[in-house]
């Protein structure tokens, strides 16, 4: 189920980035604390009363080298085509630029919700700066001040009072996957293939509008799947669209509402920079992974052709080793009606539940071989697990102290509950709570 979506649109230097930062609060994640990747981030989920939602920072979608107001064109262009609700953030400190007015023209023509901020609103005495906003003909400016955090609570009342109430119809058996990966790695070209082979039966469920692209078909054995379209892949030509960081957007969007995502690598090109990135926001969100290396009737073979990539890429995706990998071609179809069965098994894997009793036998046996570690003379007692939750599987082991659950000693955990049952593609959770 997707989250609702807002975007944050506005001319530069009105302190959008300043505004997201502040509500997605202080969720950094393992991906961006990687070396190597970009920390600032046009992408993130929020919370307010309760209600999650995510959050896009349109400003931070680089266009190159358009003209100004080409760029703040296109970025409210991408507000509208993928919030719920857009908040549009003017500056109390400016007032009213032209190039306000050219945004507020195309957000009003929309018919999405807007949400008017003036931000840098700091002190009560700059608050009748905000009414000059009213000509913009987008309804009550609400006065805001990101560096100070004032205000946005108004803000954010305002925007969930948007979210629709409609909730998605969750259908019984169905899996939902999505491809990702870098732009040309061919992942168009196998939502082709895959539909493309004979026993797809591609069904006409209507989806909403939104989720018009997604395609529902049904496997040889009954298998029924939804695959969810990433990067608009079947409606392209709008400039933003080859941008980076545009199209880590549309994956990170494509991860949000997937059981299971097929990681799509170049073969010819190997792996990226960009690839880890998306890789590693996959992982994170806990969903069904397979890695998939495309174009490999591009590379040249020999006996250890296969051995050698495979290497690589558990070389550089340590953290995804629990994904299987398996190399296709979209252009000779090589593999590729291995690819539905691959998918139904990973789903098995992320839905399997342990009882108690055999994954206890299982805990017991491994600290039986690698005794619990100690620390400053205390040791780490674990009394009992249970599984309480599925996609990912996550397992909850009660200890004396959780402090005494090393990182290194979960994971051994960890892998001991790999070898006993198959949790092929997913990842799993280790959880160690105190008993009360
Ligand atoms: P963006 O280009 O719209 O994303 O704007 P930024 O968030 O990068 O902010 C632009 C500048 O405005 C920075 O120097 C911020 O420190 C400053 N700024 C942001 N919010 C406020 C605010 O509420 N009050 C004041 N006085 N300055 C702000
Ligand atoms: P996308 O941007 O990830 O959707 O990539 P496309 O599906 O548009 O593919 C990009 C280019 O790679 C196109 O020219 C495809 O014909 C080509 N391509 C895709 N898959 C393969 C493959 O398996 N082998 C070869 N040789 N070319 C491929």
């Amino acid at each position: 189920m997707a989250n609702p979506t807002i975007a944050i649109v506005g001319r530069p230097n009105v302190g959008k980035s300043t505004l997201f930062n502040r509500i997605a609060g202080e969720r950094i994640s393992i991906v961006e604390d990687t070396p190597g990747v970009t920390r600032d981030r046009i992408y993130a989920t929020g919370e307010w009363l309760g209600k999650e939602f995510s959050i896009i920072d349109t400003g931070g979608i680089d266009l190159g080298d358009e003209p100004f107001m080409d760029q703040i064109r296109h970025q409210a262009e991408i507000a509208i085509e993928e919030a719920d609700v857009i908040i549009f953030v003017g500056s109390g400190q400016e007032g009213v630029t032209d190039a306000d007015e050219l945004v507020a023209r195309i957000l009003f023509k929309s018919n999405k919700p807007v949400i008017l901020a003036v931000n840098k609103v700091d002190n009560p005495e700059m608050r009748n700066e905000i009414y000059e906003f009213y000509s913009l003909g987008l309804g009550d400016p609400y006065p805001v001040s990101g560096s100070h955090g004032l205000g946005l609570g108004d803000v954010l009342d305002e925007a969930i009072r948007h979210f629709s109430t409609e909730i998605e119809p969750e259908e019984e058996g169905v899996i939902k996957f999505s491809l990702i990966g870098r732009p040309n790695v061919g992942k168009s070209s196998l939502i082709n293939g895959i539909l493309g082979e004979e026993r797809v039966i591609v069904s006409e469920i209507e989806g909403t509008t939104r989720d018009a692209v997604d395609t529902h078909f049904v496997g040889e054995n009954g298998q029924k799947f939804t695959m969810i379209d990433t990067a608009g892949m079947r409606k392209r030509g709008k400039v933003y669209e080859s941008t980076e960081k545009y199209s880590v957007m549309r994956a990170m969007r494509a991860i949000e509402r997937s059981d299971i995502v097929l990681f799509v690598i170049n073969a010819e090109e190997g792996i990226r920079e960009q690839d880890k990135r998306i890789a590693g926001y996959a992982h994170e969100a806990g969903r069904g992974l397979i890695i998939v290396v495309n174009k490999w009737d591009l590379v040249k073979k020999d006996t250890n052709s296969m051995r050698d990539f495979e290497q690589e890429i558990r070389d550089e995706f340590q953290y995804l080793d629990y994904a299987p990998i398996i190399f296709v071609s979209a252009v000779t179809r090589q593999r590729l009606n291995k690819l539905p069965e691959l998918i139904e098994r990973v789903s098995e894997s992320q839905n399997l539940r342990i009882p108690s009793s055999v994954l206890n036998d299982v805990i017991m046996d491994a600290v039986a071989i690698n005794p619990t570690p100690t620390d400053k003379g205390r040791r780490l007692k674990i009394f009992y697990s249970t599984q309480v939750a599925v996609k990912p599987p996550a397992f909850v082991i009660f200890v004396n102290e959780e402090e005494l659950m090393h990182f290194s000693y979960a994971r051994f955990l960890e892998n001991q509950i790999r070898n006993a049952f198959t949790f092929e593609g997913t990842p799993i959770r280790i959880i160690a709570r105190r008993r009360k």
